[in-house]
C-alpha cells in the first residue's frame, strides 16, 4: 500500500451524518449561496504552514460554497507531517480528515503547495485523476515534479461547488467519498 513516493487515501467513517459542531453553516442549508466553513489545522506540519495556507487560499479563491479557515483547535481537517511513505489523506471526502504531508516527497522535487492543495481537494470531495493534466490539482504526481500548479481547474472548482451546495449535508449518501488514491 505504501508505494514509494506516494501515499494513499483510506476512507474513514467519520461523522458525515452528524456534523454538529464541526464547522459553521452560514445561513439555511436551502440557500444556494450559503458558505460552509471547514476548519483546518496545520500545527502538525510546521515545515509547510505557508504552503498549506496558500493551498487553502487557492481553493477559497476558486469556490464560494465552502471556505477553508485555519484554526488551531476544533479543526476537522488536521494536517500532519511525515517523513516517508508518501503524502496521503484519510478523509470522508466532505470536510473531515487527516492529511499527511511527506517531507521526503518534497525532497524528491514535488511541490509542497500543490501537494497540500491536492490533499485538501480530497477533503473537499474530489477523487484522484492521475491521467489528468498539470492544470488539474487532482492529477497529483501524474504530471511529474515539473508540475507546480497548486490551483484547481475550473472543472474541479465547479465539482466542489456542486458537492458543497447544501453544506455538510450536501452529499450525504451520494457516494462521493474518497476511498482510494495516492498523493
Ligand atoms: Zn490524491
Amino acid at each position: 500500500m505504501r508505494a514509494r513516493g506516494f501515499g494513499r487515501i483510506a476512507a474513514i467513517a467519520l461523522a458525515v451524518a452528524a456534523p454538529l459542531g464541526v464547522g459553521a453553516i452560514a445561513g439555511p442549508a436551502a440557500q444556494a449561496a450559503a458558505t460552509t466553513t471547514v476548519y483546518y489545522s496545520s500545527t502538525g506540519a510546521p515545515d509547510y504552514v505557508a504552503q498549506i495556507d496558500q493551498g487553502a487560499a487557492n481553493w477559497n479563491a476558486a469556490v464560494t460554497d465552502v471556505k477553508l479557515v485555519k484554526r488551531s483547535s476544533g479543526a476537522t481537517v488536521v494536517i500532519h507531517e511525515i517523513h516517508s511513505g508518501g503524502s496521503y489523506t484519510q478523509t470522508d471526502g466532505h470536510g473531515h480528515g487527516d492529511v499527511y504531508l511527506d517531507t521526503s516527497q518534497v525532497a524528491e522535487g514535488f511541490d509542497p503547495t500543490r501537494i497540500a492543495a491536492h490533499e485538501l481537494g480530497h477533503n473537499l470531495g474530489l477523487p484522484d485523476d492521475y491521467e489528468g493534466p498539470c492544470s488539474e490539482l487532482m492529477s497529483g504526481h501524474g504530471p511529474g515534479t515539473s508540475c507546480t500548479n497548486a490551483k484547481p481547474s475550473a472543472a474541479e472548482a465547479a465539482k466542489v461547488q456542486q458537492l458543497w451546495r447544501n453544506g455538510f449535508g450536501g452529499v450525504k449518501g451520494v457516494g462521493t467519498r474518497v476511498t482510494a488514491g495516492v498523493y
